[in-house]
């Protein structure tokens, strides 16, 4: 599944290939595509032709195109994308050959194609407005760690309120956004927290810590391309993420701690595999 770092590659790519091209045609060729849209696929292919794509932003693992007219006018539109487990977006040339997974495509004035290939459909599109900033359909959604706007202190605060496990709030999208599994357990370790312990037990400071890690976890991911754990994972251009090779808890289940050698162990929190190492994140 896409955690933040991978979104924000699929970000860039399509920022790079796509800002200031101009979308001549968009098909959406399964209903689940549109299952959020009132209006159905027929009001996504109406509506996109014509438009102009501004700007690719991102809050969290969404993301979202922002749409002008021909003057680069903000229309005040955007098409939000989500790519649920298996969702991609790819820039494709017309003649490439069609994939069966192809859910959904923009054709674009400069001749390119970005295809949404999501193969157990989970992800989906929606056209709708923006307000301050962000898709109305995600206002709900919190700031992600990489966020400038982020304030560590006041979610390190809120955490604080919680009595919970503090892995069971990271994956919460209403206090941060953006941490999936994977990233949840690469930042406990890296701030030595046990993923069972009650956020109101940690102090701020501590608190703070664990999302100053997270950022960095992430900001180490982006510069290796995401993670590529799962083969339905790839960038704009097809290529997968390296992060992988570099991860500390996640997957490692009886592999050696690499801050103390002590083997990685394995249990559930919330219905997820829990990755950590019982000597360096104790509960406390
Ligand atoms: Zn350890």
């Amino acid at each position: 599944m896409p955690e933040l770092p991978e979104v924000e590659v699929v970000r860039r790519g399509l920022a790079e290939h796509t800002t200031g091209s101009t979308i001549v045609q968009a098909e959406v060729f399964h209903p689940r595509v549109a299952r959020n849209q009132l209006g159905g696929t027929v009001e996504i292919e109406i509506n996109l032709a014509g438009l102009k794509i501004s700007e690719v932003k991102r809050r969290g693992k969404f993301l979202w195109l922002e749409l002008a007219d021909a003057a680069l006018d903000p229309t005040g539109l955007c098409l939000l994308v989500h790519l649920g487990m298996s969702g991609q977006m790819l820039i494709k040339d017309p003649e490439a050959p069609r994939n069966p997974h192809l859910r959904a495509k923009l054709e674009l004035d400069d001749g390119k194609e970005v295809w949404f290939v999501d193969q157990r459909t989970f992800g989906y599109w929606w056209l709708g407005e923006l307000h301050d900033g962000a898709p109305t359909k995600i206002s709900h959604i919190a700031p992600d760690l990489l966020d400038s706007q982020a304030d560590f202190a006041a979610i390190a605060h809120n955490l604080k309120k919680r009595s919970k496990d503090i892995k069971r709030l990271l994956l919460e999208q209403e206090i941060v956004s953006g941490i999936g599994n994977i990233y949840a357990d690469e930042m406990l370790w890296a701030a030595q927290i046990h993923p069972q312990q009650r956020a109101d037990r940690l102090s701020i400071k501590r608190l703070e810590n664990l999302l100053e890690c997270g950022r960095e976890v992430m900001i180490k991911a982006l510069a290796q391309g995401g993670t590529s754990f799962d083969a339905l994972y790839v960038n704009v251009n097809g290529n997968s993420g390296y992060f992988s090779l570099s991860l500390n808890a996640y997957g490692q289940t009886g592999e050696p701690c690499a801050r103390c050698g002590t083997a990685i162990s394995k249990i559930v929190v919330g219905g997820r595999g829990t990755h950590f190492c019982t000597n360096c994140q104790r509960r406390r």
